[in-house]
């Protein structure tokens, strides 16, 4: 049997999870100071919990907010429960299930008693040649996250509901050795929090397939709509992933020079602002700072240096509100300041 597990779409920013504090972890308040304080008495603390776990009708237990939680906010930083080194991932089809079964059942063997029991209480969704066989590796295959080189099982997180619209995102930090999930867009007191655990420039067809393995049908909005005969969102989102390979493509070739280029720059310049448009009115939270970039590079690629810096700092942003660490938040860094950079020059300002 072959595994997929779920990989963020592009990676992307607390409550903390109920089981960490700023004082038994050091780094994470030197990460995130302006989320932990210290009390008169010296006892650090984290902020309080900014969501709570309810039960849902159709869909097990979900993660709701407690409170309004703005965009940017972390709302969990969850260590893996459990983390194991897959084998080769074979390309277009996943991991070999034999082959990992035996490292986690000896990851498992370690675990406390308590922890045990926190595993086994998670989803497991079963194929009919799995019903009444232990469970270990249905739960990692219907909760499980790339971590890394390695697959791990965080219990918190895991909670968390899949949405095709989601608000909220997630990436895996190396240096901290933790998940971290946080608001894409304002999330509103009493909402579920959700993300994606698929790419989304998907049709509802191709994406009920891909969710196939989490044993669920997705019913958000954007799939209810599409399932309604409405095609609206579907036929935005094949056209966003057509558009956006296009343009990555094109942001790594030279631009050239004279008219024919002339027009093309512009063409791939109003492509990438209609590309823009339609990630914010689909709302596809995890896609904004990749489109982002891209106006950033066409509007740099026409000499409009100004308009692209903006693009730019805005891509940077939100780079920065999810893992400031990241490549892709560095990336940014050298961007953006080339930009400004050149724009001023523009302008004849600011240069010595
Ligand atoms: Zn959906």
């Amino acid at each position: 049997m072959i595994l997929r597990f779920r990989v963020p779409s592009v990676l992307i920013a607390l409550c903390l999870a109920a089981s960490i504090t700023a004082c038994t972890i050091p780094s994470l308040a030197e990460a995130w100071p302006h989320l932990y304080s210290e009390s008169p008495s010296g006892t650090c603390s984290g902020p309080p919990e900014i969501y709570t776990m309810l039960p849902t009708p159709k869909k097990g237990y979900g993660l709701f907010a407690t409170r309004r939680i703005a965009r940017g906010t972390t709302i969990i930083l969850e260590a893996p429960l459990v983390i194991i080194q897959p084998p080769p991932l074979t390309p277009g089809q996943g991991y070999e299930i034999s082959k990992m079964l035996d490292s986690l059942r000896a990851e498992f063997a370690k675990l406390s008693p308590l922890n045990q029991k926190r595993y086994l209480a998670l989803h497991a969704h079963m194929f009919p040649s799995e019903e009444g066989k232990e469970t270990l590796m249905p739960i990692l295959r219907s909760n499980a996250f790339n971590t890394g080189t390695g697959l791990g099982l965080f219990p918190i997180v895991a909670r968390i509901n899949h949405s095709c619209r989601p608000n909220a995102a997630y990436f895996w930090s190396e240096g901290l050795g933790r998940r971290v999930v946080y608001a894409g867009r304002n999330i509103e007191e009493g909402e579920e929090i959700s993300i994606s655990y698929i790419p989304l420039l998907k049709t509802t067809k191709e994406r009920e397939k891909r969710l196939i393995q989490y044993g669920f049908r997705c019913e958000c909005k954007a799939c209810e709509a599409s399932r309604g005969g409405d095609s609206e969102s579907d036929d935005v989102r094949a056209e966003m992933q057509i558009m956006m390979d296009q343009l990555e493509a094109e942001a790594l070739v030279p631009p050239g020079e004279g008219l024919m280029a002339e027009r093309k720059k512009q063409g791939l310049l109003e492509d990438s602002l209609r590309l823009v448009e339609m990630v914010e009115e689909e709302e596809l939270v995890d896609y904004y700072a990749q489109v982002y970039k891209l106006a950033a590079i066409m509007h740099g690629r026409s000499g409009r240096w100004k308009e692209g810096a903006e693009w730019a700092l805005r891509s940077l942003e939100i780079r920065e509100m999810a893992d400031e660490y990241s490549d892709e938040a560095m990336e940014m860094r050298r961007m953006a300041p080339r930009f400004i950079l050149e724009s001023k020059k523009y302008m004849g300002e600011g240069l010595c």
